[in-house]
């Protein structure tokens, strides 16, 4: 337990909260939570209060916590070496383990990993490549990335823009100009609910390619999508998108950026949501699921097509101009290293298939019949139940937000952490990988009765 009782005073006084309602913070409206250890699925506050952590931090813990496998790696690489930077050639066996370890699991089109923090800046580092990449072949004119409405891919300049959620955008003056946005796969929100899925996925399938035709393929480097939407709802895409999306990408000779930062690793139950839709990007931006979170760390996993004209770019040019100074730093690699074995010798990739689908199964069998509970989906480690007004119009909330976020206050009261998304009424679930079936049974009996309080 921590003892320090002007923490309260200290956070409220001088820690800027990323995400938060800062003037009801400062003020004292808005809760403080000190966090102070955690074991397996489960952290506990400064009061000694546990909590199910089912959303694994922000989807990033999953091997769960209190591993002395990382901590240890962690420690020993601090005590050896703390910090040499990866620019001009230079390694540490920690990092060129790591990239190996990373390259004998990606799909395998891929061929090197650059290492940089953050998903963030990950995937500002991808739209760079993807401009030098058409800079190199002379297209200078083939600039713009198409994201998706809800997609989520950091809180950055150009990924804050890619975002395609208004409360990244609002007040930023973001997106900034070359980034598009286009339909989301989240069937339950089709325009039309005479729609099947089938016709749904006609349907993003024709946008994109309205949307390519308004602006030129000529003009268009690149598309980037999450296998499953995250941030923007938890939402598996429907039967055949991604076999719809993809060939328009080819036809037109546009890159695909696949954003692997939440589903990397393990989540969906295969190694890479990739390998599991049958994916071929150009580039796949990894992070969170890469150290579990022990210590920040991110990558780009750049294919054989984009590293042959990477390479013919720094034969005509010189060596590229990119770099961060924490670039695979070795105590983030250390960690990944020790992570990535874990989540192997763990066999979680397997337990998300296999306790991620009867997680899900259970919250149907639980919720799916509730008036207000108007859908319930999931792959592997993740899940989603989402809350409308009426059932049977699909009508949602106005304003959204309000009953999800009493159900995940009323679960929290419980001991279960969810997680209210955005723009809706949408319960998220990303829990640990290591996640037991007692365990998600505990989830789903706390969802549900913190969904009969608030809703009846
Ligand atoms: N991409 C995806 C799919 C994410 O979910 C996130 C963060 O949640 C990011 C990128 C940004 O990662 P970071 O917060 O580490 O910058």
């Amino acid at each position: 337990m921590l003892k320090n009782d002007m923490l309260e005073q200290w956070d409220r006084e001088s820690f800027f909260h990323p995400s938060t309602h800062l003037a009801q913070f400062a003020r004292g409206e808005a809760p403080e939570r000190v966090i102070a250890g955690g074991q397996g699925v489960f952290i506990e506050d400064r009061d000694g209060t546990r909590l199910l952590d089912a959303f694994a931090g922000l989807y990033c813990v999953n091997v769960g916590y209190g591993r002395t496998e990382i901590a240890e790696a962690i420690a020993e690489q601090a005590r050896q070496l703390s910090y040499y930077h990866a620019y001009v050639g230079h390694g540490t066996e920690a990092s060129i383990t790591l990239a190996k370890m990373v390259m004998d699991r990606a799909p395998d089109h891929m061929s090197k990993v650059y290492f940089g923090l953050g998903g963030s800046d990950a995937n500002e580092t991808n739209i760079k490549l993807v401009w030098y990449y058409n800079n190199v072949l002379g297209r200078s004119e083939k600039k713009k990335i198409i994201s998706r409405w809800r997609g989520y891919h950091g809180s950055g300049l150009m990924t804050g823009s890619l975002t395609g959620l208004a409360g990244f955008h609002n007040k930023f003056d973001l997106p900034l100009a070359p980034i598009l946005h286009t339909e989301a796969p989240y069937y339950f929100r089709r325009p039309d609910l005479d729609m099947t899925e089938a016709d749904f996925v006609a349907h993003c399938a024709a946008e994109l390619e309205a949307l390519i035709a308004r602006e030129g393929a000529d003009t268009i480097a690149a598309f980037i999508g999450e296998p499953v939407l995250g941030t923007g709802g938890i939402v598996p895409p429907p039967a055949g998108y991604w076999d719809a999306i993809q060939p328009i990408l080819q036809k037109h000779d546009i890159l695909l950026i696949v954003d692997e930062v939440v589903t990397g690793f393990g989540r969906l139950g295969e190694m890479f949501g990739s390998l599991k839709y049958g994916l071929k990007p150009d580039l796949i931006t990894i992070a969170k699921g890469l150290t579990s979170a022990y210590a920040p760390l991110s990558g780009s996993i750049v294919s054989d097509r984009m590293w042959t004209v990477l390479e013919q770019g720094t034969d005509e040019f010189g060596p590229i101009g990119h770099g961060w100074t924490y670039s695979a730093h070795p105590i983030g690699a250390a960690a990944g290293v020790a992570n990535l074995k874990l989540i192997d010798d763990l066999g979680l990739v397997r337990n998300a298939a296999d306790t991620g689908g009867y997680f899900v199964t259970a919250m149907q069998t639980a919720l799916s019949e509730h008036a207000h509970v108007g859908d319930i989906r999931g792959e592997g480690m993740l899940c989603a139940v989402e809350l409308v007004e009426d059932k049977g119009s699909r009508t949602f909330y106005d304003p959204p937000g309000k009953v999800a976020g009493a159900v995940v206050a009323a679960m929290l009261k419980e001991g279960v952490i969810a997680r209210a998304m955005p723009q809706g009424d949408i319960v998220g679930f990303a829990p640990p990988l290591c996640l037991t079936r007692d365990e998600a049974d505990r989830v789903v009996d706390v969802t549900a009765r913190a969904v009969a309080s608030v809703l009846g």
